[in-house]
């Protein structure tokens, strides 16, 4: 497959969104106005990304500009089939779970993969983090100062990404993101500090304080 120029971009969006109790698919839930994968298409297209391929549920099609796949069972599942049309070198994965995603971060991300072989974007941890066990025992403290919560995008050159997904369905239903993947395969992850801004919406709460972010913006 011929490479291109510019980056592509992947955008999941065939999650069934059953955390946010709304009967339908999170990523098609409106959210100030549009449905909520809007919001990262406009950021992609701000950041001059032509090329991008949707993930999406059954019964969802492709919004104007975009390519659509069905997804997978997981996450990852739906980074695999929707990587199977893209044709770029560079590769940016991103969760339209994170509508708050600003088009510099897209660059940013793609631009430190100069330096790794997979760059994410991920904030600073502001809260210290212990680590429990099945009794709810404390076991350790970890060092806040070396921990990042990880969010999207996440940039992969094209061959990186193919072979990190080239494993069991097993495998890819455990990973929660795919940087891990390039990780177990012995690639190199670079982090690219970001707002905590970018979060993901999993709660009803997360969809309110979205809607007053995003509504600002307008
Ligand atoms: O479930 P969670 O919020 O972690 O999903 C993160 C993103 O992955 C969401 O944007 C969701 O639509 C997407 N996803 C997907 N295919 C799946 C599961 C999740 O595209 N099978």
């Amino acid at each position: 497959m011929a490479g291109t120029s510019g980056p592509a971009a992947l955008l999941l969006a065939a999650g069934s969104g059953e955390r946010l109790g709304l009967g339908r698919p999170k990523a098609f839930v409106e959210l100030a106005g549009r449905p909520m994968l809007e919001w990262s298409l406009v950021a992609l297209r701000a950041a001059g990304i032509a090329e991008i391929v949707v993930a999406l549920p059954d019964g969802e099609s492709a919004p104007a500009g975009a390519c659509g796949v069905r997804g997978g069972a997981s996450r990852s599942a739906s980074v695999r089939a929707a990587l199977a049309e893209v044709s770029a070198d560079v590769v940016l994965v991103h969760d339209a779970a994170r509508p708050l995603v600003t088009p510099d971060v897209f660059a940013r991300v793609a631009e430190a993969l100069a330096e790794a072989d997979c760059a994410i974007a991920a904030a600073r941890v502001a809260d210290t983090v212990k680590e429990a066990d099945d009794a709810s025992m404390v076991v350790a403290t970890l060092d806040r100062s070396r921990l990042w919560a990880v969010q999207t995008p996440q940039g992969f050159r094209r061959d990186v990404l193919a072979r990190a997904l080239d494993v069991g369905e097993d495998v890819l239903a455990r990973a929660t993101d795919d940087a891990w993947l390039v990780e177990r395969a012995g690639g190199t992850v670079r982090v690219v500090e970001t707002s905590p801004a970018n979060f993901k919406v999993t709660t009803p709460h997360d969809l309110r304080v979205a809607e007053i972010l995003l509504r600002e913006r307008c």
